[in-house]
């Protein structure tokens, strides 16, 4: 029989332009990095991927375990279970004052596949979307993705990380499609207050052409007090696309569950892309879902006071590291050091020269994966994922504190 080497034949198949094009998403790239090292056997500290590090509380498990015995192992409708969809309206009103009828709602894999399916259902060739940097990773890839043009608006330290309402109008034009949002968020854990919010949305009033994509799916986790939806504003919102799930707030990363809920229109238009792109999402992940959404909340209230213990560690950590800047996130589970003072000093004959030289230097010398602040389109910066244990934060930020001190 003859020999197929299938992995010298990749020279000669033609990737296309589109994912050529495209970045790699350098959470997962960090993550999976640090993965390979810990194989290997270096003893290697990740705070690169952002995800909850405890275990999916057991009443969500169960319902899943239950939804196989009770044979939900049939294609699901393709814009999620109907009983999905009423529990997530439920939440939606219970938790964020907006009302949604379950046919405004769809259920994707995860937040970031709602994204996604919003931005394809949304942006034509050329339109541009507004994203306040800096922005989590797969943002911009997916406006690219679609064809549309990225309008960065830089929001630094200096103002919190977030966009004031000159920098918003000064950001629209006639071909702006989307404004996308997310608060509180990731990489940086600032959290738009409602005031600042209302100060965005007067602009936005000005701009009716304009959808608004607010993700929230880090609504939970928030130490600032109150969560105010974009939707809640009465002025925009019969424009606001909300993007939300359950990967954070209970610990469901590995489910891959995630919602929509916006204009009939939009989420109509997400269905149809979702029926010819991936069918209805997991069955069983959805039963889980429902759980969460219906069942005790007590198990997000716990994960809120332990990402608080921690954030204040963290906190206190990084500012005994001389040379980091930091604001104190209000929310999420990212610190965003300003790190600039580093850059341009030398490792023995190594130079690290940006941040991305900064973040492979500390997985490499200290054995802590990070994430560059340029993989969130705002250079100067490292982004920490707190979601570890106290012992691991400790120890992790011992080594970069070492490691920092050897740059000349
Ligand atoms: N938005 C932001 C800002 C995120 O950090 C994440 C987590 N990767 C997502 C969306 C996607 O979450 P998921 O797909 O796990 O629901
Ligand atoms: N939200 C996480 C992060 O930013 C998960 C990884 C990803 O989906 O990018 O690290």
């Amino acid at each position: 029989m003859r020999k197929v080497n299938r992995l010298s034949t990749m020279e000669a198949i033609n990737i296309s332009d589109r994912i050529k094009g495209m970045a790699v998403s350098a959470t997962l790239a960090m993550s999976q990095k640090s993965s390979e090292l810990r194989a290997a056997g270096v003893d290697v500290i990740n705070l690169s991927v952002g995800e909850p590090d405890f275990d999916t509380p057991e009443h969500i498990k169960e319902a899943a375990k239950k939804a196989i015995d009770d044979n939900y192992t049939h294609y699901p409708p393709v814009p999620g279970y109907m009983d999905l969809r009423k529990a997530i309206a439920g939440k939606l009103l219970r938790e964020n004052g907006v009302e949604f009828k379950p046919e405004q709602i769809v259920v994707s894999a995860g937040a970031k596949h709602s994204l996604s399916n919003v931005i394809f259902a949304l942006v034509n060739p050329g339109d541009e979307v507004v994203i306040p940097t800096p922005a989590w990773v797969s943002y911009v890839e997916m406006v690219k993705l679609a064809g549309g043009k990225n309008v960065l608006v830089p929001a630094g330290i200096e103002q919190d990380f977030k966009i004031t309402p000159e920098q918003l109008e000064g950001a629209i034009t006639p071909r702006t499609r989307i404004v996308l949002l997310c608060s509180p968020s990731n990489p940086s854990g600032s959290v738009y207050t409602r005031e600042e919010l209302q100060g965005l949305v007067k602009v936005l009033e000005k701009h009716p052409q304009v959808a608004i994509l607010s993700d929230e799916i880090y609504e939970h986790i928030n130490y600032a007090g109150e969560f105010a939806s974009l939707a809640s504003f009465p002025e925009v919102a019969d424009r606001v696309v909300i993007v939300n799930g359950v990967s954070k707030a209970y610990a469901m990363t590995g489910w891959r569950i995630g919602f929509m809920a916006g204009p009939l229109a939009v989420a109509k238009a997400v269905s149809k892309l979702q029926g010819q792109t991936t069918s209805g999402i997991s069955t069983i992940a959805q039963k889980a879902a429902l759980a969460a959404y219906e069942g005790s909340q007590q198990c997000v209230a716990d994960m809120l006071e332990a990402f608080r213990r921690r954030r204040d560690l963290v906190v206190g950590l990084a500012r005994r590291i001389p040379g980091l800047r930091i604001n104190e996130p209000q929310g999420a589970f990212y610190l965003f050091p300003e790190v600039s003072a580093y850059l341009g000093r030398r490792f023995g004959d190594r130079v690290i020269s940006t941040d991305d030289d900064l973040a492979m230097f500390l997985l490499e010398e200290a054995h802590v994966a990070t994430v560059s602040g340029s993989a969130f389109c705002l250079p100067g910066y490292i982004r920490l994922s707190y979601a570890a244990s106290d012992d691991q934060l400790r120890e992790a930020f011992a080594r970069i504190e070492a490691a920092l001190a050897q740059l000349a």
